[in-house]
């Protein structure tokens, strides 16, 4: 019998796992996937928003700032990647100024300080941003935009959820909720019983909260595409935006933590089956809005295209409430600024378990986690390392750096790797210009004798994706 039962191992389940782990409470989560993170919170554009374009009002508008205060302490203690960049929303012509202005407005009134945001002109603009194109007059300036890794964001919170006695069932659909004197969650793995349900299933959310209550609203994917930019183009220093519209913040240009630049996304209501599909026509739509902004794309530095799907509700906000069903919570419709807000999110949802199970605070909460990074280390640092254990001086990954030492680490951690995507989320693998063709094979081997299995059975993301059929050297079968 547990206290709370999280269904959902996104970056929303995840930080309502840490924050309910401060407290003497028994909690697990269920993820239907073979691995966590692998729904929106894997496929977004990393942005820790300042907070600037919600309507003011929303829990959006009121937890994006929250959320952004937030995520340096949380950035430190979870040793989670952090760039302060900054950001700047442009017009990208005389008609859009009046427009800059109402929205420098409008993040006043969501709550950044005087201090926080500021209009510049042209010539301030070319000298941050010399890529900028020559149509821009003026930008509003955000200096509290940042850049995150969503991945590990979810991973961090979880590792360290679980360090304080959180549990975690993966591949452990949700299929049937019932309500008696506790909850009774039926699953693919048998029966969760506990006082408390939180409901954080991302896309799934509508269909989740049906299982026990007619949910009042419903979730509608709305996709977005991209395009990833090989590290060695310098394109951009700060996260460059258009105008919003009532599409949401337009095809932005994101510097990323590790290196690359990421274009997109795209916004485009989609049917579930093509949720993370890219298309030729989002592909162009990128290439077109991004040329707004930015002049001298380099396109033939792509890399990679990807797509991910907001969980954008018909309630058009956040829903973060009890239902009629008392501790049955729907954090729901969790579209963008939806990883921003996440840390201030999983606080206000600890306070509605609050009103359920009386929350004591645990004596010997431990808020740290730390993972060896090669190249985070100095010299001396790195060859001390190897001294002790030369796995951590054998490249895996030559693109990005990675070591075997980290990828075994990845894999034996709290919540580590099991799949090939799973070790790339934890350690990055396969993310830099070969897109895993060196590296790939050296994971599966490494994955295999970690985890005592035949390289054979080892999976690319779920169940059943084996990369390899059969030998190509020696004996034929
Ligand atoms: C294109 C795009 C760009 C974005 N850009 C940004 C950005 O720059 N900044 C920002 O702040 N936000 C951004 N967002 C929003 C952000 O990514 C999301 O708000 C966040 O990832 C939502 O996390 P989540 O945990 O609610 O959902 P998810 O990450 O989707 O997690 C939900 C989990 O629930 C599991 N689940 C579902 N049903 C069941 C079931 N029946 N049983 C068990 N488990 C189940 C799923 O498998 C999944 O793992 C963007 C989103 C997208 C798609």
């Amino acid at each position: 019998m547990y206290d709370v039962i999280i269904i959902g191992s996104g970056v929303i389940g995840a930080t309502i796992a840490r924050e309910l782990s401060k407290y003497n409470l028994k909690t697990i989560i269920l993820e239907k996937e073979f691995d966590v993170a692998l729904g929106a919170t894997m496929a977004n554009s990393a942005i820790v928003h300042s907070g600037h374009d919600p309507i003011p009002g929303t829990l959006k508008a009121k937890f994006n700032v929250l959320g952004n205060r937030m995520y340096k302490k949380m950035s430190e203690e979870l040793d989670i990647p952090f760039l302060e960049c900054g950001g700047m929303v442009v017009a990208v012509d005389g008609t859009q100024i009046e427009e800059l202005k109402q929205l420098h407005d409008r993040a006043l009134k969501n709550g950044l300080k005087d201090n926080e945001i500021r209009i510049l002109n042209q010539g301030e603009v070319r000298d941050m941003e010399p890529n900028i194109s020559d149509t821009v007059k003026k930008a509003l300036y955000l200096l509290t935009t940042a850049v995150t890794f969503p991945w590990e964001v979810a991973i961090a919170n979880i590792e360290n959820a679980m360090d304080n006695g959180v549990e975690l069932s993966l591949e452990t659909e949700v299929l049937d909720i019932n309500k008696d004197k506790n909850f009774k969650v039926s699953t693919t793995k048998g029966v969760f019983e506990s006082r408390v349900v939180i409901n954080a299933a991302g896309i799934y959310a509508d269909k989740v909260s049906n299982l026990l209550v007619k949910s009042n609203y419903e979730i509608k994917p709305r996709r977005g595409e991209y395009f990833v930019l090989d590290s060695d183009v310098n394109l951009v220093n700060s996260v460059i935006y258009p105008l919003p519209t009532e599409k949401g913040k337009g095809v932005i240009a994101t510097p990323q933590y590790h290196g690359n630049v990421l274009l997109g996304p795209t916004s485009d209501y989609v049917d579930l089956d093509d949720k993370t599909k890219t298309s030729e026509e989002g592909i162009s739509y990128i290439r077109d809005e991004i040329s707004k902004t930015i002049k001298n794309v380099p396109f033939n530095k792509v890399i990679r295209s990807f797509a991910g799907s907001r969980a954008t509700s018909t309630r058009n906000d956040f829903i973060i409430e009890e239902t009629d069903v008392k501790g049955f919570i729907n954090v729901a419709g969790i579209d963008s600024p939806g990883l921003t807000a996440a840390p201030a999110i999983s606080k206000y949802v600890t306070d509605l378990v609050g009103k359920r199970i009386k929350l004591t605070k645990k004596n010997d909460f431990n808020p740290v986690r730390r993972v060896t990074r090669i190249n985070k280390l100095d010299t001396e640092d790195l060859n001390e390392l190897v001294k002790r254990d030369d796995r951590f001086g054998h490249i895996v990954c030559r693109c990005e750096n990675i070591t075997e030492g980290e990828v075994i680490e990845s894999i034996h951690r709290k919540c580590g790797a099991r799949s090939v995507v799973g070790v790339k989320m934890r350690v990055r693998p396969g993310s830099g210009r070969c897109q895993g063709g060196f590296c790939q094979p050296e994971v599966i081997k490494i994955l295999a004798k970690e985890l005592k299995i035949d390289p054979m059975d080892i999976n690319y993301n779920k169940s059943g994706s084996q990369i390899l059929n059969e030998s190509t050297k020696g004996e034929a079968k």
